[in-house]
This record gives C-alpha cells, sequence and structure tokens, in this order.
C-alpha cells in the first residue's frame, strides 16, 4: 500500500496553500533542490564538460525514460525523454505517418489540446500532397475510424472536462482499420493507470511538469513500441539520435532502438530535477494513486454540488471514463478562480467558462478537499468573486 503520507512529507507545499493545480505543474519535490543544487555546483561547477561523461548526464535520457515507462505499462528500454511535448506530438506524428505511407488523414478530436492540434496543422501543411487533418467530436472518434485514416493522434485525459477516452478500444480499431495510434499521455502520466504495451499502442508522448513534478519547462518523453523501435525514422533527425554522434558522420543513420528519438542535448538541470521527482514516484503504486484519486474526486463532486448549486459539472460523473481532475462550469467562472486563489485554493481557468481542480493522491488528501470546498463556498454564498481586481485576465491562466 503506498504511504501517501510519507509522499506528501517528501514535497515542498507552501504554507497556507491548497494546491489543486498540480495537474498543471506539480510542486517542487523537497529533494529537487538540493539535487538541482548538487547538479549545478558539484558537476557542472567543478566537473564542467566533464561531466557529460563523470556524472553520467548522457545517460540521464535513458535512464529517467526508463522509470516513467513503469508508470505507463510500458518495457524498461522503450521511453527517452526530451524536448517539449509540442515538439514530441510532431515527431511521433511524423514517424507514425511515414508507416503508412498510402494514407493521408490524421484522426483527432475537437477535445484535443490545442498544441497537439496546431502541431499537426503544421505538419499537414509541410506535407502538402493531399494530407488533411481531421477533427470530430471526442464521442466520435470510434466511429470516424476508417480505412483512410493514417494515424490517429488522440489525447486520452481532456485537458478541461477530465473526459477519459477508451484507449485500448480505440487502438484495437485503428490497427483493424490499418492506422497507426500515437496517444498523448499529458493528462495521464501519473494521474491514471495507463497500459501502453497491453493496449498495443504504436507510439506515446507526455510530458513531465503536470503530474511527474520535474518542474517549468520540464523535458517530455516518447515511446516507441518494441516492434516499431529498430525501423521507425525519428522524423527530427538530431545528432543525438544519431548511431554515433560523436563519429560526426556527414550522413544520419538512426541510433539503436528509442534512442533515435533523442533530438538535440538533454536538459541536464530539468532532468536532475524529475530524477528526484521519480524517486518519490518510486514509492508510489499507480493502482493505490487511481483509487486515491477516485476517493478524492467524488468527494469533490459531492461536496461542490452540494454546497455550490450555482456551479455545473463539466467532468463525467462516472469515475472509469475521468481522469485526475475535475472541473465546474461557471459564467464568471475566471473571476471565481481569483478568488479561490487569492484565499489560498489554487486551481486554474479555461476559457471560456472553466473552473478545474487537480486531484493528486502524493500530496493531497481528504483535508484538502474539504478545506477546498469550503472557501469555495463561502466565495460563492457572499458573491466574494465580483470585484474588478478579479476580473482582469493575466497572461497565463
Ligand atoms: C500540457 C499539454 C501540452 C503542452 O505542450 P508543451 O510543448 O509541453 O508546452 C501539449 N499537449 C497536451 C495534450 C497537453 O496537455
Amino acid at each position: 500500500m503506498t504511504d501517501f503520507a510519507r509522499t506528501k512529507s517528501m514535497f515542498h507545499l507552501p504554507e497556507g496553500v491548497i494546491y489543486l493545480d498540480g495537474n498543471s505543474l506539480g510542486p517542487l519535490p523537497k529533494a529537487a533542490t538540493a539535487r538541482v543544487a548538487r547538479t549545478v555546483q558539484d558537476e557542472w561547477g567543478e566537473m564542467l564538460i566533464t561531466g557529460w561523461n563523470k556524472a553520467g548526464w548522457m545517460a540521464l535520457p535513458s535512464s529517467t525514460g526508463d522509470r516513467i515507462a513503469r508508470l505507463i505499462g510500458a518495457a524498461p528500454g522503450t521511453v527517452v525523454m526530451g524536448d517539449t511535448l509540442s515538439i514530441k506530438v510532431y515527431q511521433a506524428l511524423a514517424s507514425a505517418l511515414e508507416m503508412n505511407p498510402e494514407r493521408r488523414v490524421i484522426l483527432s478530436d475537437t477535445g484535443n489540446f490545442p498544441s497537439d492540434l496546431y502541431i499537426a496543422d503544421g505538419l499537414v501543411r509541410t506535407l502538402g500532397d493531399g494530407y488533411e487533418l481531421r477533427t470530430v467530436a471526442p464521442e466520435e472518434v470510434l466511429e470516424a475510424i476508417d480505412a483512410t485514416v493514417a494515424v490517429t493522434l488522440i489525447t486520452e485525459v481532456d485537458y478541461r472536462t477530465g473526459r477519459r477516452h477508451d484507449m485500448k478500444a480505440i487502438t484495437e480499431k485503428a490497427h483493424a482499420a490499418g492506422a497507426i495510434a500515437v496517444w498523448d499521455l499529458a493528462h495521464s502520466a501519473g494521474a491514471v493507470p495507463v497500459d501502453l504495451a497491453g493496449c498495443d499502442v504504436d507510439f506515446a508522448v507526455g510530458c513531465t511538469y503536470k503530474y511527474l513534478n520535474s518542474g517549468p519547462g520540464g523535458p517530455a518523453f516518447i515511446y516507441v513500441a518494441p516492434k516499431h523501435a529498430e525501423t521507425a525514422r525519428p522524423a527530427l533527425s538530431g545528432w543525438l539520435g544519431h548511431e554515433a554522434p560523436f563519429a560526426f558522420d556527414l550522413d544520419y543513420r538512426p541510433g539503436r532502438g528509442i534512442e533515435r528519438m533523442r533530438v538535440g542535448t538533454p536538459p541536464i538541470l530539468q532532468l536532475a530535477a524529475l530524477d528526484a521527482s521519480l524517486d518519490i514516484w518510486d514509492l508510489a503504486d499507480m493502482a493505490d494513486v487511481r483509487a486515491k484519486s477516485i476517493e478524492l474526486t467524488q468527494l469533490f463532486i459531492e461536496l461542490v454540488e452540494a454546497a455550490c448549486p450555482a456551479l455545473a459539472l463539466a467532468s463525467p460523473r462516472d469515475p472509469a471514463i475521468r481522469g485526475s481532475q475535475v472541473s465546474f462550469r461557471h459564467a464568471q467562472g475566471y473571476a471565481i478562480m481569483q478568488a479561490l486563489i487569492a484565499r489560498g485554493v489554487i486551481g486554474d481557468f479555461r476559457a471560456p467558462d472553466i473552473l478545474r481542480f487537480g486531484f493528486t493522491p502524493l500530496y493531497i488528501g481528504e483535508e484538502e478537499v474539504r478545506g477546498a470546498v469550503a472557501i469555495l463556498k463561502e466565495i460563492m454564498d457572499g458573491n466574494l468573486w465580483d470585484r474588478p481586481e478579479y476580473k482582469t485576465r493575466a497572461r497565463v491562466t
């Protein structure tokens, strides 16, 4: 059984704050402070360039990838870190399209995170030649998979509502129709148990600064199924994905297996922070995390609906088709969220009217859920959100 009191004690959580936004930016693992300082002072500072070998910097993208693999149902040696998620989406998508050269359609859905759709659109424009991004409503994805689809690009958990797609069913249908399945795990990795191998997923990508707590700008990961790893062309053919980067050949030859999905110099300071966070994740069992997450999200929905009737549930009521976040709608959602943040309850707002709350059992428990709802009730009962300073939109919402 995962000891959540212990995992909670391993995070720095500011006094007086109830943090329900770990789905967007995870909090600081206490050990990351010293770990990053050590990497800066002892490694970068003292070892200088020899740190690439002496401190093992070059191995970090694969070793941290292996640690994430455990959380997403992937075998060691199938996940590597690097770049940001938008770039990994491009890489997976372009690689997958090349594996299905007779077809021209990328299928995605309108619930996907815009960056994924923008990247797909940009790739389609670059390729020309009849390539097309087709988006359907989330509920229609399964039905829309037909023999014209080259690649499905689906984000498992909807960033606004937490609605969760059926990874196994969609991947099976994609394969039956001759398509390649690419999954985005941005709101899945560390939030819900994922079984990439069991679902026979072809490519998957995700970020680490959300539930995996690697800090702002932390690197993304990419998974390639073992059956494709030696044949997929990495699409972004950077020198560190080369079979022998330090041979400095003029011709590109992809590296072995997942190593070919590396592009350029890895972000060592961020990887050090991620590695410290994964020490906490090593203490967690995803089945326990999921059970606790369902408990917390159910409790939150029940309490908010009883205390704040003006808020309308925007997430699926059935936890089986919901990730680890809960959203409510209100026309004054932005101002309400600012009033909450001013009182130490941090969630976030997603246009046009969504108040979003993330539940992260490693450091959030029932006490925080009850505390947050009590403050939300005060704000709603007293219209405390109705102040000009809560209505001015900041650059990041
Ligand atoms: C958070 C998120 C991103 C962000 O991409 P970055 O390149 O890391 O900024 C992309 N896609 C999805 C589905 C996300 O949830």
